[in-house]
């Protein structure tokens, strides 16, 4: 037999049970669940900013950002939505390289998946209870949503993950905004056919059960850039690209038409201090056209408090990506008011 059986995982409950919310910080969750969800469907026309490290690899130093960011958000909040990224799980071009603190809680050392789990959830816990910010997550492995459901505002589905199915029906049973990357490849339409697979109802096998769900209408797509057949960054954050989504969305058969731009990645080439530039030029745009306006909900930042990245090792500068480059804290900070201004 090729898989070796370490142990059993707990269950959701069993996890959730060590680590519970409040009664107040499930009506909190409610609250920024209806918020994100207004301004997807149009109801609220204020800009959505998820901003965050591109790993969350550290439970101090990532509640340290997200108190700062806490602070912001309360300024800007007559114009602006602040969603914390955690991203807990990390998807990995290759296989190779830190999968995130639900694999690895100590990035240094082996993984323990059931550390993993607690971790995960912990870190999530601490952020709504110490700042009163829910966050986004990425949904790399469909079967942890039911460790996370009740902490979550916002999940993203990867560009490695677009494509495949269990993603897609997971997502349409989220009963929160839950957006579609682009794939590597870039296409719209592979983004666009998983918006549309996760708006409508499936039945199919989750979690140990036989499943039934709705459809997440408060699914849409995230632009993220994407990978050229040599190996070269596309941007996909510009006028043309915007309006070719638009109008592409107009032919589908799907509701609340709506796109998050995702500033780093092969929008930015990874050349994180590009993000700066790509929110100005989305902002711009979105003045320029009324289409772009109305699709165009806000925006992904890869933020930390210390800018750049590092590689693994036991002497690791505190607040500085392990994973993508990211903006540092003053830059990231003066960008948000940035965009309070001009929104
Ligand atoms: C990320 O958001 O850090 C990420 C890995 O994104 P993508 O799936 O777009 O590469
Ligand atoms: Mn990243």
């Amino acid at each position: 037999m090729s898989f070796k059986y370490i142990r059993p995982m707990p269950t959701p409950e069993e996890v959730a049970k060590e680590l519970p919310l409040t009664k107040e910080e499930k009506a909190l969750k409610a609250k920024r669940d209806r918020e994100v969800a207004n301004i997807i469907t149009g109801a609220d026309d204020r800009f959505l900013v998820i901003i965050g490290p591109c790993s969350a690899d550290n439970e101090d130093a990532v509640l340290e950002y997200i108190s700062r960011l806490a602070v912001v958000a309360e300024k800007v909040k007559d114009r602006v939505l602040i969603v914390p990224r955690i991203y807990t799980n990390k998807p990995r071009t290759t296989g190779e390289g830190y999968k995130g603190i639900a694999s690895q809680p100590d990035p240094t050392k082996a993984p323990d998946m059931v550390e993993g789990l607690m971790a995960m959830r912990h870190m999530h816990i601490r952020s709504i209870k110490e700042t009163g910010l829910t966050a986004a997550d990425e949904m790399l492995y469909p079967g942890n949503w039911p460790y996370v459901e009740d902490l979550l505002s916002y999940v993203a589905i990867g560009a490695r993950s677009v494509e495949d199915q269990y993603h897609r029906l997971t997502v349409s049973g989220f009963d929160v905004a839950s957006g579609m990357k682009n794939p590597t490849s870039g296409d719209f339409s592979v983004m666009l056919n998983s918006v549309y697979a996760a708006q409508h109802p499936h039945h199919f096998a989750f979690s140990g059960y036989e499943v039934e769900t709705t459809g997440n209408p408060l699914t849409h797509t995230i632009l993220r850039g994407a990978v050229s057949k040599h190996g070269n960054s596309v941007q996909n954050y510009h006028y043309e690209d915007l309006i070719r989504l638009y109008e592409m969305y107009e032919k589908m058969d799907v509701v609340n038409p709506a796109a998050v731009v995702d500033a780093n990645h092969s929008n930015s080439g990874k050349d994180y201090i590009q993000q700066v530039r790509i929110v100005e030029e989305v902002l711009h745009n979105r003045k320029h056209s009324d289409e772009i306006r109305s699709l165009v909900k806000g925006v992904m930042i890869e933020s930390y408090l210390i800018a750049g990245n590092q590689k693994i090792s036991d002497h690791q500068t505190y607040g500085q990506s392990i994973t993508d480059a990211c903006l540092g804290w003053t830059e990231s900070e003066r960008l948000v008011y940035e965009i309070a201004d001009k929104v």
